[in-house]
């Protein structure tokens, strides 16, 4: 079957869309009138839709995801094969691109060995939050069973991952929620807590103070995101990340790392954690993994994590008790192999590292023209700008003007994102996240879009 239609058929298409789809994230009061947007094609970091459109695509497919670009015949035609020769036996046994695939990727991870597959950025996280829940149970008579997480963090839309969300208004309305999760400050010095010469240190050292009121033994693990995404694009400062793993090490807490954007080449090293030669424990990703060309997520450990499971054969308890149906796929194992593939032999890590500096660079001279912009941040093609109303009180820019920025670049071809109904009165950070693929020609086509967007907007 081929969903090839002719063009009188597409307003079909967009009707069905409207009367039986119910979109994520969307208020479908306003979506209702808005102008369709269903997309029909895609190549490279270009987009078409149902009345044949063109638009570069500024955010990877809407959340940080398609990292090698859309049109991938090669990944499609490994899915297919793939497909063809067994598409499924659930993950308790195993298959040749699962297996294939842990060992590629844990070669990119010195330090971590075992790889636990499922679907979605949310269960990987789920997965790595009752991991951290069974050790505790097993290790430490059921003390150690706090996780802590960080204010404007994100790990997910689960019950579970959202009690970790350090973003009020995604939480908001779903609780009430389970114990056991506790917040901690975030780092971000452009809005700084403290007053102090080392920011790092002082932003990491607030999580010891946590760690201290609540109890060292029963803190069992630290989820953070390395850059946080949707919550501001947060880059740490410097000093952050090794106080962090220090502070982690002395109290034997685990470090559990949220690469879930950051992962497989996003910020310019396969890892946002590279940058800052740290050790996690555990590791979880999923949007880049296979670039959005198979669903597939991936919780990742040290032995020694893993050790924890299979210290006692005889015990009918003693292994991780967990799941994943689609977890046993073999279209995401072999899909990523592919994508892993691609960024090794196109240079694309290399070519992050230099196209994000170009995105930097540019936004950097629009912030000296336009003085809406507050503050520029990001590593590799994981940009932001956070505009404010006023730069020496940094007031947040109104929601409002901030989507019109959006929507002014979206009138001129460019999807671009900014953070959007996560953060009570702080939704005024704009994000770029193109794909790995991206040229100098497309990055400055971007910026030039919000040059244009800003001035029109801001009058
Ligand atoms: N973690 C981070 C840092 C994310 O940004 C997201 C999604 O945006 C998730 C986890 C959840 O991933 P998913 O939507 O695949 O469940």
């Amino acid at each position: 079957m081929s969903l090839d239609l002719p063009p009188n058929d597409l307003s079909h298409v967009v009707a069905a869309d409207r009367a039986h789809v119910w979109h994520h994230l969307s208020q479908h009061k306003q979506y209702e009138t808005a102008d369709p947007r269903v997309f029909v094609e895609g190549k490279g970091m270009r987009l078409w839709d149902v009345t044949g459109r063109e638009y570069l695509d500024a955010v990877s497919g809407g959340v940080w995801t398609v990292n090698v670009g859309y049109g991938r015949t090669s990944i499609a035609d490994a899915v297919r094969d793939q497909l063809v020769k067994l598409n499924y036996y659930a993950g308790a046994a195993g298959n040749v691109p699962a297996a294939l695939f842990a060992e590629r990727l844990t070669r990119k991870m010195p330090g971590m060995s075992r790889v636990y597959y499922s679907n979605s950025g949310s269960e990987a996280n789920e997965k790595a939050y009752k991991m951290v829940r069974q050790i505790a149970h097993r290790q430490h008579g059921g003390r150690k069973w706090k996780i802590l997480y960080r204010d404007r963090d994100y790990h997910g839309t689960t019950i579970g991952t959202l009690a970790t969300s350090g973003q009020d208004q995604r939480a908001a309305q779903y609780g009430p929620y389970p114990d056991g999760f506790v917040r901690v400050p975030h780092c971000l010095e452009y809005r700084a807590q403290w007053d102090v010469e080392h920011y790092g240190e002082r932003a990491a050292d607030a999580i010891e103070e946590v760690i201290l009121r609540e109890g060292p033994d029963t803190v069992g693990a630290l989820v953070l995101e390395p850059i946080t995404a949707g919550g501001g694009v947060i880059v740490p400062p410097e000093g952050y990340w090794p106080r962090v793993e220090e502070i982690c090490r002395k109290y034997g807490i685990l470090l559990h790392l949220d690469e879930v954007v950051c992962g497989l080449g996003r910020t310019g090293t396969w890892f946002g954690y590279q940058h800052y030669g740290i050790r996690p424990d555990i590791v979880t990703m999923a949007k880049g993994v296979a670039s959005g060309y198979a669903a597939i997520s991936c919780t990742v450990t040290t032995e020694a994590v893993f050790e924890q499971f299979k210290d006692d054969a005889s015990d009918p308890m003693g292994y991780f008790r967990d799941i994943s149906t689609f977890g046993g796929c073999t279209a995401g194992p072999v899909a990523a192999l592919e994508n892993m593939r691609i960024i090794e032999d196109e240079g694309l890590l290399e070519n992050t590292a230099a196209m994000g500096a170009r995105v930097l660079a540019n936004l950097r001279a629009l912030q000296d023209k336009h003085p809406v912009i507050g503050d520029v941040r990001g590593k590799g093609l994981f940009c932001g700008a956070e505009l404010v109303a006023d730069r020496a009180s940094k007031e947040p820019l109104d929601e409002r003007r901030v989507q019109a920025v959006v929507a002014e670049c979206l009138a001129q071809g460019v999807i671009i994102g900014a953070t959007n109904r996560s953060l009570p009165g702080l939704n005024n950070t704009l994000c770029l996240s193109p794909a790995l693929i991206a040229t100098p020609d497309d990055i400055d086509r971007i910026t030039d879009a919000i040059d244009g967007a800003l001035a029109k907007v801001m009058g």
